[in-house]
């Protein structure tokens, strides 16, 4: 029987929306504790992230306001890593789990931080769809894609094959290579940060999709090889 497996960010939801979500977090916790204007700190945070990408937001705030010591960063990550995001599922894919679910086993498959990405899957409501979410990094981090422990472990629960098995993920940095040259279908929706992103033949999906529209019975049929082609 096909599984088919969910990555999370960007391609059941629209990531930069978490970012945003937990910026929004930061700026609060500088408005409550320096009286900071959090509107004037958000519109911050966002040009460094446009400048320079992530990693420097909360020292570049905290030195726009004088306030950059390594407690005060520790004190924006964790604002940002443990509020309650405000995201939500994009339209196409609840009907995608409706229509599948009847006929297949669902799996979610995340890397990243282990309580960022657990309160996300209880903000998207994703317990409710499948069968099992694996966080990757609750099994260490070497086991994180694009490293195939965890689909290995979904093979064995489900007492498939890899070419049983599909993934859909938006990375093509990580998402296929390691799971590909195992025998797993992968299908890379085209969106997100890496939307434009072209790279080598083992680094690619089998196949691409615009939407989760595009995923259905007879598609998924097809890919593992049990439709009429
Ligand atoms: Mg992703």
């Amino acid at each position: 029987m096909p599984i088919v497996v969910f990555d999370m960010d960007d391609t059941l939801y629209v990531e930069t929306t978490y970012v945003q979500s937990g910026f929004q977090a930061v700026c609060t916790w500088l408005t409550e504790a320096f009286g900071i204007d959090s509107r004037d700190a958000l519109r911050v945070m966002n040009a460094v992230l446009h400048a320079e990408g992530r990693g420097k937001v909360f020292d570049r705030v905290l030195t726009e306001y004088g306030l950059f010591n390594r407690t005060n960063v520790r004190k924006c990550l964790t604002a940002y890593r443990l509020h309650q995001p405000q995201i939500v599922l994009d339209e196409a894919t609840l009907p995608c789990f409706e229509r599948l679910r009847v006929e297949f086993p669902l799996y979610l498959v995340t890397d990243g931080n282990k309580i960022v990405q657990a309160n996300k899957v209880a903000a998207l409501g994703l317990d409710e769809w499948m069968r099992f979410c694996y966080i990757t990094h609750r099994y260490g981090r070497y086991h994180s894609k694009p490293s195939p422990y965890v689909f290995h472990k979904i093979c064995a629960r489900e007492q498939v094959a890899p070419q049983d098995v599909i993934y859909v993920g938006d990375n093509p940095h990580k998402d296929f290579i390691g799971i590909k040259k195992e025998g797993f279908r992968t299908v890379r929706i085209m969106r997100g940060a890496f939307k434009d992103v072209e790279l080598r033949e083992e680094y690619e999906a089998d196949i691409r999709i615009d939407s989760l529209d595009e995923l259905t019975v007879p598609f998924i049929e097809q890919l593992t090889g049990r439709g009429n082609m």
